[in-house]
């Protein structure tokens, strides 16, 4: 049998953290016969909650999973981690400014992103849940200077996904007719779905999107408000789809994606289609199981181009803001 991969979870307790552990102890996330190290770190508040869900995880009986343990000091927790679930972050409550909510995450993201550099795994890989994500993740990269910075990403694995199925829902094929979908940019509002590369079974995301209306005042913000939608339907947000889309991108990063297809990610601008170096931006992107390399040469028409502008616009007002502090 294979060694244990560790895998630490910040925010273990919250509500993606517990529709995530299941999932990732049964080897949904790894594969089967992948036994891993579960740790769970949360703020001391939450270790009460984090004790429970150790129980249930114990409860399952689950032949992958090798040692559960609960952390609240990120050293500990990260130590030898090699793949690092930061989902925990500081909520926006009521009256928050967004300059608040960017600096109280930064402060999280600095000092993970430095303890990380200090005593994770040489094949860390690290996976930023926590909004605004891309921010974040920037911010662990630049405090972790020791670790290749092709090491960090954000999650825009769940908007991807959501764009799937709105596209399949439109041209009436299944969801495993779809490819060539590619979310640009911020996991924010910003985010534009790109479906102009896409096929969907027998026609062409091009042809889908000659129908401008549709594409423009249906398509794209019912993907990039979807989270809104849910909180409104449901009365709590998207917990079990985060997770899913999580599970999903650490899955092909490590594991590596099928055939021609890609996916999205949010990774380090190389300074490629036309964002800037340094930024976490959300790219087409496939893996060979170890790196996500972003997919090359796709033409970006001037409907996408403005589009892609204007989120990247807002991922260098995040950073800006940040430096600012
Ligand atoms: P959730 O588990 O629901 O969400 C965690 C983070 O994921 C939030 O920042 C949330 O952003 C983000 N997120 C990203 N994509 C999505 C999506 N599609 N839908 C919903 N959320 C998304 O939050 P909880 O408050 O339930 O749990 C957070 C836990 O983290 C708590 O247990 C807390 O104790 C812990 N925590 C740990 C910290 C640390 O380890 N240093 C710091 C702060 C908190 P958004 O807020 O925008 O919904």
């Amino acid at each position: 049998t294979k060694p244990p991969v560790t895998v630490t979870v910040t925010g273990a307790a919250g509500t993606i953290g517990y529709a995530a552990l299941f999932r990732v102890a049964a080897g949904a996330m790894l594969g089967r016969d992948q036994p891993v190290h579960l740790r769970l770190l949360e703020l001391p508040a939450a270790l009460g909650a984090a004790e429970g869900i150790a129980m249930e995880l114990d409860d399952c009986a689950l032949p992958q999973l090798a040692s559960v343990e609960i952390f609240d000091d990120p050293r500990a927790a990260f130590d030898g981690v090699q793949q690092a679930l930061l989902i925990g972050a500081k909520p926006r409550t009521k009256g928050m400014e967004r300059a608040d909510l960017l600096s109280a995450n930064a402060s999280v993201f600095s000092a993970q992103g430095k303890v990380l550099g200090e005593v994770a795994a040489d094949d860390v890989r690290i996976t930023v849940v926590g909004n605004p994500a891309n921010t974040n993740a920037a911010i662990a990269a630049r405090n972790a200077p020791d670790i290749p910075r092709e090491r960090f990403s954000a999650l825009t694995r769940l908007d991807h996904n959501r764009a799937i199925a709105q596209l399949a829902g439109r041209a009436e094929v299944p969801v495993t007719a779809i490819s060539g979908i590619t979310i640009w940019g911020n996991h924010s509002a910003t985010q534009y779905p790109d479906i102009f590369h896409a096929r969907a079974g027998e026609l062409t995301g091009a042809a889908l999107a000659a129908d401008r209306d549709w594409l423009v005042d249906d398509f794209i913000p019912t993907v990039a408000q979807r989270g809104s939608a849910i909180i409104a339907a449901r009365g709590a947000s998207s917990a079990a789809s985060a997770a899913n889309g999580t599970i999903d991108h650490v899955r092909d990063w490590a594991l590596g994606t099928a055939g021609d297809s890609w996916t999205s990610a949010a990774i380090v601008s190389p300074g490629v289609y036309g964002v800037p170096e340094g930024l976490v931006c959300s790219f087409p992107v496939r893996s060979d199981g170890t790196d996500w390399q972003i997919v090359e040469g796709l033409e970006i028409n001037e409907f996408s181009r403005a589009r892609i502008d204007a989120s990247v616009a807002e991922l260098q007002a995040e950073i800006a803001a940040v430096d600012a502090l």
